[in-house]
C-alpha cells in the first residue's frame, strides 16, 4: 500500500516565473470554489491526500474554504513559493495542513532562479508566520544550488522542516532553461550524499533516482504512484510534469476518468515502476520522466 496524492492546481496566477516551472506559470484560469468541493467528494476511495498547488495557492481568495473541507478527510497539502502568505490565512488553515514551501537555494541564488528580487527574504518571513505549522521545504537540484546544499539542510533543521531534494524535470520553462540543469556527474555525489542521509534516519527525501539494471526486476521506487493533477483548465494529467490529458471534470465526473485511466497502458506501467520499459542507455539515468514515462502511449 502506498498513499495516493490528487494534486489540484487551484489557480494559474502566481507572482514569480521560475526557471524550472513545469507548467510556465502565470498563465489564465482558476477553479471555483464549488468544483473544488466536488473534487474533494469525489476523491473519496480514490485518494488519501489532497494537495492544492498552482501557480501561488495563496492568491486564490477560496484556499482556506477549500482546505476546511477537504481536511475532514484526507490529509491536505499546500504547495507555496511563500509570496504571499498573509497571516489571516495562515490562522485559518492552522492545524488543517502542511505547508511545502520550494526553496531553491540562498539569497541570491533563489532570488535569480525564482526571477524576482527579494524572493528568498518573502520566503523567510513565511516560514517565520508558519514556525508552529508542520512544513515541508521542496529543493529542486539546479546547478546553483549543488554548492548550497549543506546549508539547505541546516535551514531545514532550524525550521524543524522534512526536506526533499527533486531531480529538474526538463519539461515547461525548465525545457528553454537548459543552463541550470545540474551536471550528471555533480548529480551522482549529490544522490550518494543525501540517500545516505535518508538512509541514516536524516528527515530527508530524495526524488533523484537513478536508473539501473535491477529497476528490470524491481522497478523505479517511484514517488508518483497513485498521483494525478488536475490543471487550473480541469484538464486530469498524470502528473503535474506530463503533458497526456485523461479527460476534463467539466466533461466528465473525475471518477470516472480516474477509473478509466487506470487501465491505461502508462499508468498500469507507472505503477509497476515501469518494470517492462527500463533502458539502460539513458544518457542522463536520473531522467526517467522524460525518457521513459513519457514514451509509454496511453
Ligand atoms: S514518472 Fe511519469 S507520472 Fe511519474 S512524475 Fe515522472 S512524468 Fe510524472
Amino acid at each position: 500500500m502506498y498513499p495516493r496524492f490528487l494534486e489540484i492546481e487551484i489557480t494559474g496566477k502566481c507572482m514569480y516565473k521560475c526557471k524550472h516551472c513545469y507548467g510556465r506559470f502565470p498563465k489564465p484560469g482558476e477553479l471555483p470554489l464549488e468544483k473544488v468541493y466536488e473534487i474533494i467528494s469525489e476523491s473519496h476511495g480514490l485518494f488519501d491526500c489532497l494537495i492544492f498547488s498552482g501557480g501561488e495557492p495563496f492568491l486564490h481568495p477560496d484556499l482556506a474554504e477549500m482546505v476546511k473541507r477537504a481536511s475532514k478527510d484526507f490529509v491536505v497539502f499546500i504547495t507555496t513559493s511563500g509570496f504571499p502568505v498573509p497571516e489571516d490565512q495562515t490562522e485559518r488553515i492552522k492545524n488543517s495542513a502542511v505547508l511545502v514551501f520550494g526553496l531553491d537555494g540562498i539569497g541570491n541564488t533563489h532570488d535569480f532562479y525564482r526571477s524576482v528580487p527579494g524572493a528568498f527574504r518573502n520566503l523567510m518571513q513565511a516560514m517565520d508566520i508558519t514556525r508552529d505549522l508542520p512544513k515541508e521545504i521542496i529543493t529542486t537540484l539546479w546547478k546553483g544550488v549543488i554548492p548550497q546544499i549543506d546549508e539547505i539542510i541546516s535551514l531545514g533543521e532550524k525550521y524543524n522542516a522534512i526536506l526533499h531534494f527533486n531531480g529538474i524535470i526538463p519539461v515547461g520553462r525548465a525545457k528553454d532553461n537548459t543552463d541550470i540543469l545540474p551536471d550528471v556527474k555533480e548529480l551522482e555525489k549529490v544522490y550518494k550524499k543525501l540517500y545516505q542521509l535518508k538512509m541514516t534516519g536524516g528527515a530527508v527525501t530524495t526524488d533523484l533516482y537513478r536508473v539501473t539494471e535491477m529497476d528490470k526486476e524491481d522497478g523505479i521506487g517511484l514517488f508518483c504512484r497513485g498521483r494525478f493533477n488536475i490543471t487550473p483548465e480541469g484538464n486530469v494529467r498524470p502528473c503535474e510534469f506530463h503533458h497526456a490529458v485523461l479527460g476534463n471534470i467539466f466533461e466528465r465526473p473525475l471518477k470516472e476518468i480516474i477509473i478509466q485511466a487506470n487501465k491505461t497502458a502508462l499508468i498500469k506501467s507507472r505503477e509497476n515502476g515501469f518494470r517492462d520499459h527500463i533502458r539502460l542507455d539513458l544518457q542522463n539515468p536520473f531522467d526517467y520522466h522524460t525518457r521513459i514515462c513519457h514514451r509509454i502511449p496511453l
